[in-house]
């Protein structure tokens, strides 16, 4: 009866891992007097920054306001292009209009789904200042090549890291691939502060503006030089994040694990197809995500019947987005994007499943697929 009730209960595609560390550093924090952003944001950006192998992290309030300001600490500006990838969050591409500057979109691989190298240069044109990739799903985008690409053109590379906390290549780790780069501490990713965002860079001028710019254009208190915004993280967020990053090499262990659990339970299924992790790449699997050959929203909603939570990211390329039609990119046609938003359905990895959890998806999945 009691295994019966178990079998009920739906696995969720994503869960926070928040335990006593957590409660403890923010009660700490609380009863301090200092909530906003004070000494405990100074050392999660010092231990971040030494933990992703970068000389400075500056903390904000999300992952979208470390790409905006990122833009503006890069001189991205009015008349200016942006290549990126159509398939990401829509955080990405925005970060470019809140700039005044004009995102362009490039196709993607349709193995890793992050930006096509092959396809960028055609893309530059004299207005183009950055390319900024995605490292997508947690899988590095091939930032050796693009940054190649971005060099020869004098462009400049922005990392979007946002889903990629501990991913590599080789033993650079994302966010130290690219000159600069964002990531977001949204509940569902690796690690977390609620809501939060760092960005981080080898370029103390880059990091200088980013301070200033968070914190409304102060260079010292009551001293406005530009214009700023409020993009500060608070102190009890900082120390959530202190927390999770002590975990996240571990965490992110298990996501690999249950990660190779999956790819060897669904290895030659038809019609389903797993994710590659590159040779020379480390996969930290933010998602797992699968393709589905034919229908997937019904068998996303099969899995649901059975008790399998699943995620669809994303189900409308950037460039199809409604906001993005009235912008003008009604024609832009990115076919290996529009294929892989039909298709793709991420499966949880989560580091919170057991072993009965990763059986248990692994069985619905095929008997699905074999019924489709
Ligand atoms: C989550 C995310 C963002 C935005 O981060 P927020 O913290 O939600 O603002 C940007 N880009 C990508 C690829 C993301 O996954």
């Amino acid at each position: 009866m009691k295994a019966d009730l178990e079998t009920l209960k739906t696995i969720p595609i994503a869960s926070p891992q928040i335990g006593d560390e957590e409660k403890s550093a923010v009660m700490a924090v609380l009863d301090s007097g200092q909530l906003a952003q004070g000494p405990v944001v100074e050392t999660f950006e010092r231990e971040f920054a030494a933990w992703c192998g970068v000389k400075r992290a500056v903390a904000v309030n999300s992952g979208t306001a470390a790409l905006h300001l990122l833009m503006l600490a890069h001189g991205i500006g009015e008349g200016d292009e942006v290549i990126t990838s159509p398939f990401t969050f829509v955080a990405s591409a925005n970060a470019a209009l809140f700039a005044g500057a004009r995102p362009v979109f490039v196709d993607i691989e349709p193995q890793t789904y992050c930006l096509d190298p092959a396809l960028v240069e055609a893309a530059i044109t004299p207005k183009t200042k950055a390319i900024m990739p995605i490292d997508l799903y947690g899988h590095p985008a091939a930032i050796h090549e693009l940054q190649e690409i971005a060099t020869r053109h004098g462009l400049v590379l922005i990392e979007d890291a946002c889903q990629a906390h501990g991913a590599a290549i080789g033993n650079r780790k994302a966010g130290a691939l690219g000159v600069s780069a964002s990531f977001s501490f949204y509940p569902t990713k690796n690690m977390t502060t609620a809501e939060g965002g760092m960005v981080t860079t080898d370029d103390d001028a880059v990091a200088e503006k980013v301070t200033v710019l968070r914190q409304h254009g102060a260079t010292q208190r009551y001293r406005h030089e530009v214009l700023g915004y409020n993009f500060r993280l608070t102190d009890i967020a900082a120390a959530i994040g202190r927390a999770q990053l002590a975990k996240l090499d571990r965490l992110n262990e298990r996501r690999r694990r249950n990660a190779s659990v999956l790819d060897e339970g669904l290895a030659g299924l038809k019609g389903v197809t797993t994710p590659r992790e590159r040779q020379g790449y480390r996969h930290v699997y933010h998602q797992y995500t699968v393709r589905i050959a034919r229908d997937r929203d019904r068998f996303q909603e099969r899995l649901l019947d059975a008790g399998i939570g699943t995620a669809v990211h994303y189900p409308i390329p950037v460039h199809r987005q409604p906001l993005y039609i009235d912008l003008g990119y009604g024609d832009v046609s990115l076919p290996v994007a529009e294929d892989a938003a039909a298709q793709v359905l991420s499966l949880p990895v989560h580091p919170a499943l057991s072993d009965a959890d990763l059986d248990r998806i692994v069985e619905t999945v095929r008997k699905v697929a074999s019924t489709a």
